[in-house]
């Protein structure tokens, strides 16, 4: 039974891509790592927070729902003691990844929900 090595779906025999994500069907599942992975991966900015302890919060969310998710401090002031906390921070998630880490993190305000 082939499975997407990026949102794990499950394909009927035969199918050769992900519908979702356009990856290469593998038979196997790999096995579940925080950081994989085969291949090169493009990390896309989901969202940004005005502190790292938000968004810390959010990359653990993501990360519950099997989206790996890593924190880019926008400022200057990486390493500088003190004043991380008050860095704007990104959240990256796959490319693959996005619309999922898109539901389920805040929307920002000027996308209307209807
Ligand atoms: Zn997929």
């Amino acid at each position: 039974m082939p499975f997407c090595p990026f949102c794990r779906a499950e394909y009927r025999d035969g199918v050769t891509h992900c519908a979702d994500c356009y990856a290469e069907l593998v038979d196997e599942l790999p096995r579940d790592e925080p950081e994989p992975s085969p291949g090169p991966v493009k990390d896309v900015p989901v969202a940004t927070f005005p502190s790292e302890l938000e968004a810390e919060m959010w990359a653990g969310l993501l990360r519950r729902q099997g989206i790996p998710t890593v924190v880019i401090s926008l400022g200057p002031g990486a390493g500088a003691w003190g004043n991380s906390v008050f860095v704007p921070q990104q959240l990256r998630v796959r490319e693959c990844d996005v619309p999922r880490a898109l539901d389920l993190l805040p929307r920002p305000s000027h996308i209307d929900r209807t």
